[in-house]
């Protein structure tokens, strides 16, 4: 399981054990894979920050209540509070993170200094260009996806992934095809899968549902119907299923019934479970290759594995900047000490709403008056938020007002929807 608390802070990331973390105000939601979610349940009652799409996801997978979910629009820093006497606040900025949709990272500006957290991620250049990352900040922490931090390990771009996928499908031209998925992610895989080969992908009735949130819907047809409209006569089929499905079992019986390969795209060991099971290395996670040149051009003063279980930071050490920082060493504000104290949640959320006049702001966050401008020094060189446009956004993207995103609410609860394991 992923999922941080950020030490000497009220934040946390992907980190839903709510016992465990007391002292914790600001709670970030990076993406929608299960092993992120853990703990996550319509009963959840504290502030959640996300990129817009993982909102909408969250309320349709988990029934989260729409009150307590503040999606952040990408690539723009956002002020939040860090206590309650409006003393101490931070910056956060969303970053898309490459690895599924609504994926982000968050770097976070404070009183602890410069804090890259990516999440799960995949590696590309052009994350070098964005504003927040190229303008030579010194990072202090970068917690890093370690998925794949194994220096004998190599593993193919998706681009070479997708090639090998393409081949394997070509000398098989008499096959059904069967492609094992988690239920989120990987779908600009199916897709170039449908324009290469001129079909439509037939999915469940819950992936649909999900692929018509995520408005992809042109190349997916559901599983029933697509006989009636993908094809006239029986010819091979392409289908997305759920990656637990492709096992010794299920591909006997599929050849059974007719010829069939299935392949598991992943970036994973897994092993080759029948002669027409086929497991490609196409993973959402960079590569070790690409964990090197990412750090080498953001040249961090320490890394903290995300992945705890594995070690990272060894194998980067030539390109971290001295002297080496950590979070153990911060130095909290007063206020915000305070605010970590407190414990009675609900009493907070309450007196904060009432010391400002805006009634839309989100609960448990206080911004700055509309007019003003906001200047904060930073690590390296200062940084201005203009508050009005972070304020608007916020209120705009909180989704508890709008009757448009409500109507993503499922009119009935389903039981144990949200347990574990349901949402990879
Ligand atoms: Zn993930």
């Amino acid at each position: 399981m992923s999922g941080t608390i950020i030490p000497n802070t009220p934040i946390a990331v992907d980190f839903w054990q709510i016992k465990k973390c007391n002292h914790v105000h600001l709670f970030f939601l990076s993406h929608m894979h299960s092993d992120h979610t853990a703990g996550l349940s319509p009963k959840w009652n504290r502030p959640i920050y996300c990129s817009p799409l993982t909102a909408k996801i969250l309320q349709l997978r988990l029934q989260v209540n729409g009150r307590w979910i503040h999606p952040l629009e990408e690539g723009v820093p956002h002020m939040l509070k860090l206590d309650n006497i409006r003393k101490e606040t931070m910056t956060v900025t969303l970053i898309d993170a490459n690895h599924c949709p609504g994926s982000v990272m968050f770097l976070f500006e404070g009183y602890f200094g410069t804090i890259l957290y990516t999440g799960d991620f995949r590696y590309t250049p052009d994350m070098l260009k964005h504003p927040a990352l190229n303008n030579r900040k010194t990072i202090d922490v970068l917690y890093l996806d370690n998925t794949n931090c194994n220096p004998d390990r190599a593993l193919p771009s998706r681009q070479e992934a997708t090639r090998q996928i393409v081949d394997l499908i070509r000398r098989h031209p008499e096959h059904d095809v069967m492609i094992g998925l988690y239920s989120l992610g990987k779908e600009t895989l199916l897709r170039d899968l449908a324009v290469e080969f001129q079909t439509c992908i037939r999915v469940s009735p819950k992936r649909l549902e999900l692929i018509n949130l995520l408005k992809l819907k042109d190349v997916f047809i559901l599983e029933e119907t697509a006989s009636s409209v993908c094809a006239v006569e029986r010819r091979r089929r392409f289908y997305a299923v759920d990656q637990s499905e492709i096992n010794y079992n299920s591909v006997i019986k599929w050849n059974n019934f007719y010829p069939t390969i299935a392949i598991l795209p992943t970036g994973r060991e897994a092993e080759k479970c029948n002669k027409n099971a086929y497991v490609i290395p196409y993973s959402d996670h960079s590569s070790f290759q690409e964990l090197g040149k990412f750090v080498a051009a953001l040249t961090p003063s320490s890394i903290v594995p995300i992945v705890k279980s594995y070690m990272c930071e060894t194998y980067f050490k030539q390109h971290l900047s001295s002297p080496r920082t950590t979070l153990s060493n911060v130095t909290i504000p007063e206020s915000v000490r305070t605010f970590m104290r407190e414990r009675n949640r609900r009493q907070t959320v309450s007196r904060c709403f009432q010391r400002t006049t805006i009634q839309r702001v989100p609960r448990g966050v206080v911004f700055e008056p509309l007019e003003e401008s906001f200047t904060r020094p930073m690590s390296a060189g200062t940084q201005t938020v203009n508050k009005s446009e972070t304020l608007f956004l916020s209120q705009k993207n909180h989704l508890a007002p709008s009757s448009k995103d409500s109507a993503l609410l499922p009119k009935k609860k389903k039981k144990n929807r949200y347990s574990t394991g349901l949402f990879k």
